[in-house]
């Protein structure tokens, strides 16, 4: 079979060709390509699809979590706590205002942060948790938020793979990824499951003040033209990318179908494979779905993606390489060995194609080609 892909924004883009066409048309005619219109309506539909949360929108989701830790004004030696299986966007802005990263272990079948290991690491100097809602589930957070009013620490999540998962707690109430903790930051990147055309991001947070702060370090620190009340950077979502995702908004929840479709597909059919274990489907949290991630069990994994590659199924490892092992996150006493279950996933994890545009015939000659696999 040909063509089947990781993601198809193409065959995505043509289904509301003509919607998204109009849309930038009038960005085009309108001429206001930097904080226009379109981008506080894209702020205010966010807004009401996560219960009325302030919306920041932003330049892209790793500026959302810098603008954040600025905002919520982190200084240099204060530690964050975050996974280390995670993608690297998380620990940079970290290292780059100067904070120290301290990397945490996550938990094999969930792919997210440990919470039973996240006090351990607590010093003096911790002062946020970021827990990373990877592939789409939420992180456990329930215990994490017990650990955060315990040492009055902030929680920031990372929802840029989970926009619209919802989170269960305990009580039977349940919040949208993002409006978990303090504050919530996410990406538009395009292969996102909310996809712009290009970079953007965006904060979401309840508390008016800090928004309103966010708000301005966003837009080099002013509320008012040419009155810098505080250092900030340039970061803004540009207005043909708000009007992009105002017409895919109305999709969002629609495209998390279609994705948990593709993932209850391949769930039924590869549920019996002994190579493979498919993605734990956790209690407290529905899925997103970005990625569809197995886990391989006694095989030589890469030999097992160059064998679908040479069958056409494209496959994607994230991460191939934890962030303790990278040479810009390496710190002294911290290598091989730190953490196990990591540097375990790193080397057995594999994600299989899932979008919005999957056809039945495409999972079939997926499945069947996993199934006819003899290492
Ligand atoms: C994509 C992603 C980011 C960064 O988003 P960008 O818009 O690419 O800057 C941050 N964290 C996670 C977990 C991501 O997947």
């Amino acid at each position: 079979m040909n063509g089947i892909k990781m993601v198809d924004l193409k065959g995505q883009y043509l289904r509301i060709k003509n919607e998204i066409d109009a849309a930038i048309q009038n960005v085009l005619l309108d001429t206001d390509f930097i904080q226009g219109a379109q981008v506080k309506l894209f702020a205010e539909h966010l807004s009401a699809y996560h219960q009325g949360a302030h919306v920041i929108p932003c330049g892209n989701g790793t500026d959302a979590l810098q603008i954040t830790m600025m905002a919520l004004e982190l200084k240099p030696g204060d530690e964050v706590i975050l996974p280390v299986h995670t993608y690297v966007a998380t620990a940079e802005v970290i290292a780059l205002l100067g904070l120290t990263p301290v990397f945490t272990e996550v938990d094999e079948e969930t792919f997210n942060i440990n919470p039973h290991q996240i006090k351990e690491k607590i010093t003096a100097k911790t002062k946020a948790i970021v827990p990373v809602h990877l592939y789409g589930q939420c992180a456990e957070m329930t215990p994490i938020l017990k650990i955060v009013k315990e040492y009055n620490l902030l929680v920031i999540e990372d929802l840029a793979q989970a926009i619209g998962a919802q989170y269960k707690f305990p009580t039977g109430e349940s919040k949208k990824a993002g409006t978990i903790g303090h504050v919530g930051c996410t990406s538009f990147f395009p292969s996102k499951n909310l996809g712009a055309y290009g970079d953007g991001g965006a904060i979401l947070t309840t508390d008016k003040t800090w928004a309103d702060k966010m708000q301005m370090i966003c837009n080099h620190g002013q509320r008012i033209k040419y009155h810098h009340d505080m250092i900030g950077v340039n970061s803004r979502l540009d207005t043909i990318q708000a009007a992009i995702l105002n017409v895919k908004l109305k999709y969002l929840d629609d495209y998390t179908k279609r994705r948990n479709k593709v993932a209850d597909f391949y769930d039924a059919h590869l549920k019996d494979v002994s190579f493979i274990k498919t993605p734990v489907r956790v209690s407290y949290s529905t899925h997103a779905f970005h990625q569809y991630t197995l886990r391989t069990v006694g095989i030589d994994r890469n030999h097992f993606k160059k064998y679908l590659e040479e069958k056409g199924v494209p496959t994607m490892i994230y991460y191939p390489v934890p962030l303790h092992l990278q040479k810009a996150y390496q710190r002294p006493g911290v290598g091989e060995g730190s953490f196990p279950v990591t540097e375990k996933l790193s080397k057995t994890v594999i994600s299989l194609p899932i979008h919005t545009e999957m056809t039945e015939d495409e999972l079939l000659y997926i499945c069947h080609a996993i199934k006819n696999y003899h290492g």
